[in-house]
């Protein structure tokens, strides 16, 4: 037992002091647990509270301002309006409708015979499933090996689970002059990641295509991943939830699909990125049942089974796509065109005042660099230890009207202040967000002058 150096302290508590995660007692001998510094999440929901304020252009929470697609809205109205059953509850792992789509048409991508009742458990949202698959797979003092920049939940669900975090960053190459950096360049040392791996690492979390990077990872670079996790006897966690959005001719491939990687692999994926509908809060989790039956035990003793009819409209969702998939009448492919279209636009409205953004490959997300406009700001207020660019987007959103998040939120204190000059922006939008937000970027861009 050590004194607890948690900074909320708290008179009259009991404490117990761990390196990552603070465990004490209040006064009534109750459990409370606290991470060791304001977590990532805390401070995204900061700037996401920021950016939702009127009149400010919300480029900053990662979902679409615009309906889900006719097809799916409708599945949600037949569950809602159809069989009364299906306001009762359904089978624990998933509403059966729904965990036989899954297998079938995941089976295929996967070159994998998926068991819809052993490989399948549908969650509350992706969360859900990353929730699920740290609590049931690491134990006190794994070691959870995270790719930064990261998706923000990676750490405190490694934490509150026991673990503890090993971070390693993908590494930006030098900018070639005049063009604009892609995502593509920036890169893990193999040599540096190979390091990560010890006799304590439990599960390695692969995000493609990424958030906040946009970063799809290429075959050459999750053959790696691969081979160091089967080496080290590493489960890997593939966090794919933004798999249909990939651009410019890329391809995601599943980590899962790569030789002798079914069956250490949880790929997780999201009703709410795939169908545009991220209230309906429907996830899941596919692997090896070797795995999976853990992440049964944790599921069927927490959340026991998620909505019966967000369950159907999501089987209904995809029974429509499966007809359309590969065919130019797809959402799947739809959706990916019309959002390639809202990146571009994105990408060219930011550099009217001297933003740069790093085109992404996939996902919701760019990430643009703020440096060139270093030299025209102000001051910036804000405590001296906060990043730059945490006090460039409170300014922006303040003066300009603008929301984005800082990208250092998506990095480990160490390496936060390695990475605080640049801004993510969420350009699945509609087109009139895009409007709004260019006659924003054209009022500061008449402001800072020739
Ligand atoms: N993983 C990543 C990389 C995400 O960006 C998100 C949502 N922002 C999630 C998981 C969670 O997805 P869901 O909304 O389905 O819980």
């Amino acid at each position: 037992m050590r004194s607890c150096q948690c900074p909320w302290l708290w008179e009259a508590c009991s404490r117990m002091w761990q390196p990552s995660v603070c465990t004490w007692w209040g006064p009534s001998g109750e459990r409370r647990l606290e991470l060791p510094s304001p977590s990532a999440f805390t401070r995204l929901v900061e700037f996401i509270k920021l950016s939702s304020e009127d009149d400010i252009v919300n480029l900053g929470q990662g979902f679409p301002d615009f309906p889900p697609p006719a097809f799916a809205v409708e599945a949600f109205q037949h569950a809602v309006s159809g069989d009364f059953m299906l306001n009762q509850y359904t089978t624990a792992f998933g509403y059966p409708p729904l965990t036989r789509i899954l297998a079938s048409f995941f089976g295929k991508l996967l070159g994998q015979e998926i068991n819809p009742r052993k490989n399948v458990l549908v969650t509350v949202g992706a969360y859900g499933a990353l929730f699920t698959a740290f609590q049931a797979l690491v134990d006190e003092g794994d070691e959870v090996i995270i790719i930064e920049p990261f998706f923000d939940c990676y750490e405190p669900m490694t934490l509150m689970a026991g673990g503890r975090p090993v971070f390693v960053s993908l590494k930006p190459s030098p900018t070639r002059d005049g063009e604009l950096d892609s995502c593509s360049d920036w890169q893990l040392d193999p040599v540096e990641l190979a390091s990560k791996f010890t006799s304590r690492t439990k599960a390695l979390i692969l995000n493609t295509p990424s958030n906040p990077l946009g970063k799809v990872f290429s075959r050459a670079e999750l053959e790696l991943v691969a081979s160091l996790c089967q080496q080290h006897d590493v489960v890997c966690i593939a966090d794919e939830v933004y798999q249909w959005l990939v651009y410019d001719g890329y391809q995601h491939v599943s980590i899962a699909s790569l030789p002798g990687m079914w069956d250490r692999t949880l790929t997780i994926g999201s009703a709410g990125k795939t169908f545009s509908a991220t209230g309906w809060k429907v996830g899941w989790v596919l692997g090896p049942g070797r795995l999976l039956k853990h992440l049964h035990t944790v599921h069927q003793n927490s959340i026991f089974h998620c909505p019966t009819q967000a369950q159907a409209a999501v089987a209904e969702s995809f029974e429509w796509e499966q007809l359309h998939f590969g065919q130019p009448s797809s959402y799947f492919v739809q959706f990916q065109q019309a959002s390639q279209r809202s990146r571009d636009h994105v990408m060219r409205s930011l550099q009217v005042v001297g933003l740069r953004p790093i085109i992404p490959q996939g996902s919701y997300f760019l990430i643009t660099d703020i440096s060139e406009l270093k030299s025209k700001m102000p001051d910036l207020p804000g405590a001296t230890d906060e990043p730059y660019d945490s006090r460039f987007v409170k300014w922006m959103i303040k003066n300009k009207g603008l929301g984005a998040i800082p990208v250092s939120i998506f990095y480990s204190a160490p390496h936060r202040k390695h990475f605080d000059h640049y801004i993510r922006i969420c350009f699945v939008k509609d087109e009139s967000t895009l409007q709004a937000m260019d006659k924003k970027l054209q009022k500061w861009k008449d402001e800072l002058g020739p």
